[in-house]
């Protein structure tokens, strides 16, 4: 059965690096997947496909109005199938545009029926604030939404932004949380801020994610780590998060904090690493 998947999370924050891997992961256990970029800047499937750029459903649409699906979708490593929503020219119109007609052309086609596919995974830019980049929780296309952020307060910020989506949207039958994926987290005071902004909105960690040269790496030659480094650690820990995924059912609505909360709460968290820190540097000014 068709499982939708959402991957939700500040700019820059990892996302597509993220679900590229696990469509990777997944595609490489024997599942059939579609990487569905949501971004207008189009470059969600890069490291699928070599590195190379795919033509976005909203140019040919532009080039041509009776678009078929086929026309869009590009086939990556391991046959993952690539689709890139596309954006408006910058500065002109709804940057959510893109998915809106991308998901409505996949609809009336039907396609992932024919492609007989086990997951869709769409890679977001945003916060669901507004317009298209809301279509995947609100209208019940994905089932499940993941957040990539790291113990950065502006990527935490955003994560509880989607938080406050879904909790409006799920009234509504909005997708819920599976979780949140901790990624670039190697320093043990990362572990801490991010294990402790969910145990207060009530979600959880799917997986830690380090931040790795051998990511760097894999970028650079245009593939996935699962792809340029199978035998890596990073790329074991793509998979557990990927087969994490896979074996998920039931998620949740998340508890989002109040903006004043979140402020107070990153504000203790300041006193306490500035604490930490001179704690650390005392002994060395004494000696
Ligand atoms: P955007 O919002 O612009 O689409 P994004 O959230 O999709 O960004 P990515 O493009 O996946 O972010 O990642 C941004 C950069 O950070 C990339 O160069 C990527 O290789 C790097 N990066 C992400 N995660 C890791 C990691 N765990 N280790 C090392 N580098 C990483
Ligand atoms: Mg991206």
């Amino acid at each position: 059965k068709l499982k939708q998947i959402a991957i939700y999370g500040k700019g820059g924050i990892g996302k597509s690096t993220t679900t590229s891997n696990i469509s990777a992961a997944l595609s490489v256990a024997g599942y059939k997947v579609m990487q569905f970029g949501c971004d207008p800047k189009s470059d969600s499937t890069n490291t699928l496909r070599g590195g190379e750029y795919i033509p976005t459903v909203l140019d040919s649409l532009r080039d041509n109005h009776a678009v078929k699906a086929q026309d869009v979708i590009f086939q990556g490593f391991n046959g993952i199938y690539c689709v890139e929503a596309g954006g408006p020219a910058p500065g002109v119109g709804c940057a959510g545009r893109g998915i809106i007609t991308s998901v409505s052309l996949m609809k009336q086609q039907r396609v992932f029926e024919e492609l007989d596919l086990d997951f869709v995974i769409y890679d977001v830019l945003g916060d669901v604030v507004c317009g298209g980049f809301a279509v995947p929780v609100r209208e019940g296309i994905a089932e499940h939404v993941y957040t990539v952020t790291s113990a950065d307060f502006m990527a935490i910020y955003a994560a509880n932004n989607l938080f406050k989506g879904i909790h409006k949207y799920s009234q509504d039958g909005g997708a819920l949380l599976g979780g949140v994926i901790a990624n670039s987290i190697n320093a043990p005071y990362a572990k801490e801020i991010v294990d402790d902004f969910v145990s207060r909105t009530d979600t959880r960690v799917v997986e830690y994610v380090p931040r790795s040269l051998t990511v760097t790496q894999s970028e650079l030659q245009g593939k996935t780590t699962i792809e340029a480094a199978p035998d890596s650690e990073q790329a074991r820990v793509y998979r557990s998060l990927a087969q994490n995924i896979a074996e998920h059912t039931v998620s949740k609505v998340p508890a989002p904090l109040e903006t004043n909360e979140l402020r107070q709460w990153a504000a203790d968290w300041g006193k306490r690493l500035v604490q930490q820190d001179s704690g650390l540097a005392a002994p060395a000014a004494a000696g």
